[in-house]
């Protein structure tokens, strides 16, 4: 690209994409500089244990995607992407055979929980009712007047209390399992108010959208947000570590994909005091701990339903999920932890060869722990899907550090960009009417630190970039 450019983009995961996208579409010139050697950030697949096995590095599971504004608007299906819905989007396994089961169907869902049907319908099925007017609210900046404040206001009142609250509303562990596993994916403890507030957006996206996988593996993605770029006369240029403002070429606005500790090394300098110790005061979140398995045939599952599911989570009782996510949150390790479980390769023959299959897996860890957690994630395999080790071909292990180091955006290896605790579910990266702005007004943050944080969603890019184009390059 010659001369100056209107917009830089540092780092090429989802959001940076996004709002690059977006820069592009509004007709800007638009460079986007990653530090890895290929794009994606936290959606990206490799080979990572055996030739032929694709596994996904990062993000597995797509609802966030299926129902993200940003994603509807931009023709990625032209450019390869296909998300691939499963018969069963989720199921939580109790011991002793039994599990609840999310069909895309709420009708399906609530029958299959038989007396906890009608308590899945109050709790799930009132948000999933009136998605498009929940939506769009919660997927942007919280300080914006919403179009259906009545709605909204619904949604709240019903969002604020803990899950374990909530989940008293189920009589039965499978319904209440069912539930309490969607709102673990806050990392928050199942106790704090708000955590309920995950359990209903991400189980009502099931049934809005599924919770498909990408077929090919989740950089389909991103090679399809990169090809579309490229087409609108983008560039993405990979190798490119931005360490100071020095490593970014002249440009009427830099949007950054990263998080504030990052941006704070980059950019301190250009800074406000003011805005420097809010951005030092944010907070990051626990780690995860993942394996990725080559097996020799499908999970031998007790459930029956179990088998045929995108998506397991494992814990059993709402008790026991509380309990492994309260130890997490103390600093501590539980030894039967809340575990995620994809199954991509049952909807994606080409994720293995003919036959063979891949599992992802992974559990919540404290904070920079260097805690080796396979045999406590095999231990709750083992208790739903007996026989389990004998299937497994090879596997690969990456904890805390190990994200850290394949993405600085990973702190400690929290993956959502920073804590969901207390104010930062509503407000990140500080308390501001323009959370995409900075005190510099060249300078924005597009990353998951910033709402409506984690996820693969471009939501957080979108918005940011639009807040450029509102603004400094008006
Ligand atoms: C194990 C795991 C499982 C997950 N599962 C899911 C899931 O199933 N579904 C889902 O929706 N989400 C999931 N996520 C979360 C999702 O991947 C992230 O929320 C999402 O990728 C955030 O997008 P982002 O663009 O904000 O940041 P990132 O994807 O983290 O991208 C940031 C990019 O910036 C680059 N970068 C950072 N610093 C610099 C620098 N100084 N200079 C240049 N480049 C830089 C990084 O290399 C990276 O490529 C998961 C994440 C992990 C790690």
């Amino acid at each position: 690209m010659k001369g100056d450019l209107d917009a830089v983009v540092v780092g090429a995961g989802p959001n940076g994409l996004a709002a690059a996208i977006t820069m592009a579409r509004a007709g800007r010139s638009v460079l986007v500089l990653e530090a890895a050697t290929s794009p994606g950030g936290g959606a990206r697949s490799a080979e990572l244990t055996l030739p032929g096995f694709v596994h996904d590095v990062c993000s597995a599971i797509h609802p966030l995607a299926a129902v993200s504004p940003f994603f509807a608007s931009v023709p990625l299906a032209r450019h390869g992407l296909e998300l691939l819905p499963f018969e069963i989007p989720l199921a939580h396994p109790i011991d002793g055979g039994r599990a609840g089961l999310l069909y895309q169907s709420l009708d399906d869902t609530a029958a299959g929980l038989g007396v906890d049907g009608r308590a899945w319908r109050q709790v799930i099925g009132w948000t999933a009712q009136r998605w498009d007017r929940v939506a769009p609210a919660v997927l942007g900046p919280v300080l914006r007047p919403p179009r259906h404040p009545v709605t909204l206001a619904g949604f709240g009142l019903r969002a604020a209390p803990p899950a374990t609250w909530v989940a008293r509303r189920f009589s039965t562990d499978e319904g209440a399992g069912l539930f309490a596993g969607c709102a673990a994916h806050s990392f928050m403890p199942l106790t704090r108010p708000l955590s309920t507030s995950f359990g209903m957006m991400l189980a009502a996206s099931g049934h809005r959208a599924n919770w498909p996988a990408a077929r090919g593996g989740t950089g389909a993605i991103t090679r399809a947000l990169v090809d579309l770029l490229v087409e609108l006369g983008g560039e993405v240029l990979t190798s490119s570590p931005v360490r100071s403002m020095a490593d970014i070429p002249r440009s009427r606005a830099v949007l950054f994909d990263v998080t504030p500790r990052q941006l704070l090394a980059v950019a301190g300098d250009e800074l406000s005091g003011n805005y420097r110790r809010r951005l030092e005061r944010f907070r990051y979140g626990p780690g995860v701990f993942k394996v990725d398995y080559a097996l020799r045939e499908p999970v031998p599952w007790t459930n029956d339903g179990c088998r045929r599911a995108g998506t397991v989570h494992l814990g059993g009782s709402v008790a026991e999920v509380a309990a492994a996510e309260h130890e997490v949150a103390r600093g501590r390790h539980s030894q039967r932890p809340f575990v995620l479980v994809g199954q991509q390769s049952l909807v994606d023959p080409s994720r293995a060869p003919a036959g063979r299959h891949t599992l992802w897996t992974y559990c919540h860890v404290p904070n920079g722990s260097d805690v080796d957690m396979t045999e406590a994630i095999e231990g709750q395999i083992e208790r739903f899907a007996p026989g389990f080790r004998d299937i497994v071909l090879a596997r690969h292990v990456a904890g805390a550090g190990w994200y850290e180091a394949h993405n600085a955006n990973n702190v400690g290896g929290d993956i959502n960009g920073g804590s969901f605790n207390g104010l930062q579910l509503l407000f990140r990266p500080t308390v501001s009417l323009h959370p995409y702005r900075t005190s510099n007004p060249r300078l924005f943050l597009c990353s998951s630190s910033t709402p409506p944080g984690g996820g693969v969603h471009g939501m957080c890019g979108f918005h940011a970039a639009e807040s450029a184009l509102a603004t400094v390059l008006r």
